[in-house]
């Protein structure tokens, strides 16, 4: 699975630097700071751990977060002889850390994205794992880590919320099993279901029953998705993803196939969230040098909403559905 050895390569490095994607979810998060505890635990080094954009409200009761840094925070001179990126599906999604990692002596990669394919010295990369915090949960047990409550904790988290409460179709056996290990290192599935679940705001609720009220519906409603503006984000402001969850309300409705959400990040820029219960939507958003899975894909598009609806409708139609 990998050339250079990981094992080898924490024993030989001084500092080490941990780096989780842009707009994080529970898998980048749980992974980064289920990692960072693994080597304090196994080898007694502190590795530092890096975000991009600011860590939602939802995964806080993960309280070794709070270590994380963010980008800005960070001297770009540095130099980390070992830089790990987990669950990070394409350099782009790292922005400007991308340095960092180019310039580490040793360059690691965890991920379980099928459309990851940048170069690292040591790659775990495996499509068939529901998370790249089950990667990570094998890769402990090949070298016989040792686990805490803490690292089950967050490894739990991560597949918890890539699974979608292990309901999508990235379950499998194995992910049953390794959640399972994990309860048994004392996970607490209830306690980590209902910080992630069930502690939204008035808020957050509220803004997305405005957002299914204005979704948009085509090709007989097979197709639906809503776009959401900056300004809508302001209105309720919060300190939750308001739109965490939503792209996957559009998809239970019986008649959809394909669902997208436009979330605007700039004028002209949205951030596409593409799901779907057939057709592989990591090809469409691919087209827009996105990617991600089979039935969960994303990517940034550049105009206007009207003008990023018709690509992307133009691209779903090339595919059978
Ligand atoms: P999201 O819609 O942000 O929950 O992302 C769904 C899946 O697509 C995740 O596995 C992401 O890692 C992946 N993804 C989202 N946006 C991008 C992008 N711009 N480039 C590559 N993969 C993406
Ligand atoms: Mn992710
Ligand atoms: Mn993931």
């Amino acid at each position: 699975m990998e050339n250079l050895n990981l094992d080898d390569s924490i024993k030989a490095s001084k500092n080490i630097l941990i780096i989780s994607h842009v707009n994080p979810d529970g898998d980048t998060l749980g992974s980064m700071l289920a990692l960072r505890d693994f080597i304090q635990l196994n080898y007694k080094k502190r590795p530092e751990m890096m975000v991009i954009s600011k860590i939602p409200k939802m995964y806080e009761f993960l309280n070794g977060l709070k270590d994380a840094k963010h980008l800005t925070q960070y001297d770009n001179s540095m130099v980390y002889d070992l830089v790990i990126l987990v669950d990070v599906a394409a350099l782009d999604r790292i922005f400007n850390a991308q340095i960092f990692f180019e310039k580490a002596k040793i360059r690691a990669c965890i991920d379980h994205h099928k459309t990851n394919n940048y170069k690292a010295d040591i790659r775990f990369v495996k499509d068939e794992a529901s998370s790249t915090g089950e990667v990570l949960c094998e890769i402990a047990e090949n070298y016989g880590w040792k686990f805490d409550e803490k690292i089950a904790e967050a490894l739990y988290t991560a597949i918890l919320t890539d699974t979608g409460g292990f309901r999508f179709d990235n379950t499998r056996a194995l992910t049953l099993k390794t959640a399972s290990k994990l309860i048994a290192q004392g996970a607490k599935p209830q306690w980590i279901y209902k910080n992630c679940y069930e502690k939204k705001s008035k808020n957050f609720v509220m803004f997305q029953a405005y957002c299914l009220n204005k979704a948009e519906f085509a090709e007989n409603d097979k197709i639906a998705y809503i776009t959401v503006y900056k300004k809508d984000i302001e209105k309720f402001a919060s300190e939750d993803d308001l739109t965490e969850g939503l792209v996957e309300k559009l998809r239970s409705m019986e008649s959809t196939e394909v669902a997208f959400l436009l979330k605007e990040i700039d004028n002209k820029m949205f951030k596409v969230s593409m799901r779907s219960k057939n057709i592989d939507v990591a090809e469409v958003t691919s087209v827009f040098n996105g990617g991600g899975h089979k039935f969960a894909a994303g990517c940034v598009l550049k105009c206007s909403a009207e003008d990023c609806v018709k690509k992307l409708l133009t691209e779903i139609r090339k595919q059978e559905f």
